[in-house]
């Protein structure tokens, strides 16, 4: 088909001016790569900015404190993606002297690159003639050659790839990377593609055959479970008690108490995480609840108000913190959510996924 030329010349003349792709750099491509995934561009812009400015290089991140880098993913999601890209930059200061490595294989190697990430840092960053397919891409690709099986099948998902890398110059393959994200973003859309804009509808295979709108194909998802649970806002008026989450939703990030419901009334257990984190008096006061749909679970929160005279001490896995000195630890956007409702509003909230 060759598609490569046609594509490339719409991307020199479409391509959004985004701050990744000014004076480019290996560790630039990395940050925004995983900042990407699972978040739009107009939101990983400002945090892209921010975490940029406070870790200008590898190095840098790789001798920053977890909890500042989490701090600074505060509302990103998917927090894993934030403790990868640091252990990654752990690994490269100790095992290839601050450099990221070219090799795709090698970059595979390092904690939290995936064969997407690799892929892209490899074309973007070093220019390997090699496909980073993501779900821009395999929608993109699937509609062009017309591949009507589901793609979250591994067998189709390994033919997208196929198809593209065939498609990828040997010159440019980062830009050709890049133009397939942008055409995905921009013009072959999830819903609505803009066929008429496209620089390769006469190539494409779902415009012959009037199948953009169908295409791509995924197997019926299973329901998310729904899960009750108790958050306790522990307050002596100024400060609020904040515990670090262990292993889980939402690891290694900061938010109130929290336990999943289970035939115990709601109250009883805001008491009870109270008492569990040396808190004692207060009776708890329902404030109301938040609905959070995450990837894998949909989540109803009872937040309850507990009000002490004085706050305890704090530890390392346990402080008390000024709701404006929230922005200093890593809080996720449900946590937000749950402490605005635990010392304001009374009313019930909806929250969908950020
Ligand atoms: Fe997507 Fe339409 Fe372009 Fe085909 S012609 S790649 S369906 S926007």
């Amino acid at each position: 088909m060759g598609i490569a030329r046609k594509l490339l010349r719409w991307y020199d003349g479409a391509k959004r001016d985004l701050p990744w792709r000014r004076d480019p750099s290996p560790y630039k491509t990395l940050v925004s790569e995983l900042m990407l995934q699972q978040t739009t561009v107009g939101t990983v812009i400002p945090y892209f900015e921010r975490f940029l400015a406070r870790f200008p290089t590898l190095a840098s991140l790789g001798a920053a404190p977890d909890e500042e880098v989490m701090a600074l993913w505060s509302g990103l999601g998917y927090y894993a993606r934030a403790r990868n890209l640091r252990r990654a930059a752990v690994a490269v200061v100790a095992g290839h002297g601050g450099a990221l490595p070219a090799d795709e294989a090698v970059l595979r190697e390092l904690p939290g690159l995936g064969p997407y990430t690799a892929a892209a840092v490899a074309s973007i960053a070093f220019g390997a003639r090699t496909f980073a397919l993501d779900g821009n891409g395999a929608r993109v690709m699937a509609r062009l050659f017309g591949v009507g099986d589901s793609i979250d099948r591994p067998a189709t998902k390994a033919r997208l790839r196929a198809l593209g890398t065939a498609e990828v110059p040997a010159s440019r393959a980062g830009d050709f990377n890049q133009a397939i994200m942008e055409l995905g973003a921009t013009v072959c859309t999830p819903r609505n593609p803009r066929c008429q804009a496209c620089p390769l509808s006469a190539d494409c295979r779902a415009q012959a055959d009037g199948t953009a709108s169908q295409l791509p194909r995924r197997s019926e998802k299973r329901a998310r479970p729904i899960v009750q649970t108790v958050c306790a806002c522990v307050t002596d008026g100024a400060r609020v008690l904040m515990i670090r989450r262990g292993k889980g939703l939402l690891a290694g990030t900061w938010s109130l108490p929290e336990r999943t419901l289970e035939r115990v009334a709601a109250d009883r257990v805001a008491a009870d995480l109270a008492a569990e984190a040396g808190v004692t008096g207060g009776k708890p006061q329902r404030r109301g609840a938040i609905r959070h749909v995450f990837t894998h679970r949909d989540v109803t929160a009872e937040v309850f108000r507990i009000r002490v005279d004085r706050a305890g001490r704090g530890g390392a896995t346990q402080r008390w913190v000024a709701p404006e000195g929230m922005t200093e630890l890593g809080v996720s956007s449900f946590t937000r959510k749950t402490v605005a409702l635990g010392l304001g509003s009374k009313r019930d909230n909806v929250a969908r996924r950020s």
